[in-house]
């Protein structure tokens, strides 16, 4: 199977959907964007034995690629309205491609971004995504838009994805008890882009992120472009049944700074709280009040017995010395 057979076979589907105007097969796709709106663009890479693990199931690897790339446009508030996909391979596996591309497609479809173009090279797998979206000129929700005093909110609840990695790598803190293991593995091999959630947010929430690093880490990136400090309740934090069980170092562990969540961090008046309630149920996505941002620059978790500590934003880098790939 030849270059060209291959982006036939497996990723060629239509012309794609209203924000498309030319697809597939030229030098350029061409897309439509809205009078009065912004493109929002982002890139997302995943790289064999540092994002994913190489016995990796294709078809959840192929939802995952997109998921973490709809997700930047989810925490822009941005409505998706094409992808590209980059993609180096060892080599033309079919049964492969075929539980990749049908992850991918499933998802693009169930979100109307419609893959419009892309490269394909021999190398080994790489997997490279480009969304494009729109969002209402002004309506974007930015890292730098928080406000002192604005509530913080989180969608869903984070750490089963690291619980999920945990036990994948054999950690002995994590098998302990193995309860929700598939519910898990599912949140960290499947995350679920927020998209209605966040075009719901437009206009109404001030600062907003993804979670991908872990949640401390993320809210750090939202507090320095805003220049401003953060208290998060730690009773206010939704736990999943699987952490229940876990001591609390590990828990919170998981909670703050776990990663590969893909849930939304964002800010609002404390006015708009009506407001992101409804937005919430419009999109049916359970949101709720973690704590607050605050005038000085610093970040503290207010403990259930009332005390604060300060917490270190250590977020993922792939360049800090001994940061740990996924195998
Ligand atoms: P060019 O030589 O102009 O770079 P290519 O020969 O690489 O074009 O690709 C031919 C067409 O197939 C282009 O429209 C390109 O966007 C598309 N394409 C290539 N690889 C992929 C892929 N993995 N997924 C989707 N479209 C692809
Ligand atoms: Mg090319």
């Amino acid at each position: 199977m030849g270059e060209f057979e291959l982006i036939r076979r497996h990723f060629v589907r239509g012309q794609g959907g209203p924000g498309v105007a030319l697809g597939i097969g030229d030098d350029c796709a061409l897309l439509r964007t809205t009078p009065g709106h912004q493109l929002a663009v982002s890139s997302d890479m995943l790289v064999e034995g540092r994002h994913f693990f190489p016995d990796v199931d294709p078809e959840a690897l192929g939802h995952k690629s997109l998921a973490v790339n709809l997700s930047d446009l989810a925490a822009m508030g941005a409505r998706p309205l094409g992808f590209t996909l980059a993609l180096a391979l060892p080599g033309a596996d079919d049964a492969w491609l075929r539980g990749f591309a049908s992850g991918l497609h499933a998802l693009a479809d169930a979100h109307g971004c419609p893959l419009v173009g892309g490269d394909t090279t021999r190398g080994p797998l790489n997997i490279c995504i480009t969304v494009f979206g729109e969002v209402v000129a002004g309506q974007a929700l930015r890292r730098d838009a928080a406000r002192a005093g604005d509530d913080l909110w989180l969608s869903g609840r984070t750490g089963e994805a690291r619980l999920a990695l945990e036990r994948l790598r054999g950690t002995a803190w994590a098998l302990a008890d193995r309860s929700d293991d598939t519910l898990c593995r599912q949140r960290l091999e499947r995350p679920t882009p927020r998209l209605a959630l966040g075009t719901a947010l437009a206009g109404l929430a001030h600062a907003a992120i993804d979670l991908s690093d872990g949640l401390a880490g993320d809210l750090g990136h939202i507090l320095a472009a805003s220049g401003v400090g953060a208290e998060i309740e730690q009773a206010a934090l939704p736990v999943a049944p699987a952490l229940q069980a876990l001591p609390e170092a590990h828990r919170l562990e998981c909670l703050l700074h776990g990663g590969d969540d893909y849930e939304l961090l964002f800010t609002a008046p404390t006015d708009a709280r009506e407001a992101v309630a409804r937005a919430a149920q419009a999109s049916g996505t359970p949101v709720q009040r973690i704590g607050r941002t605050t005038p000085d620059a610093r970040l503290r978790l207010l403990g259930p017995d009332g005390r604060t500590q300060a917490l270190h934003a250590r977020g993922f880098d792939h360049f800090a010395p001994g940061s740990a790939p996924v195998s």
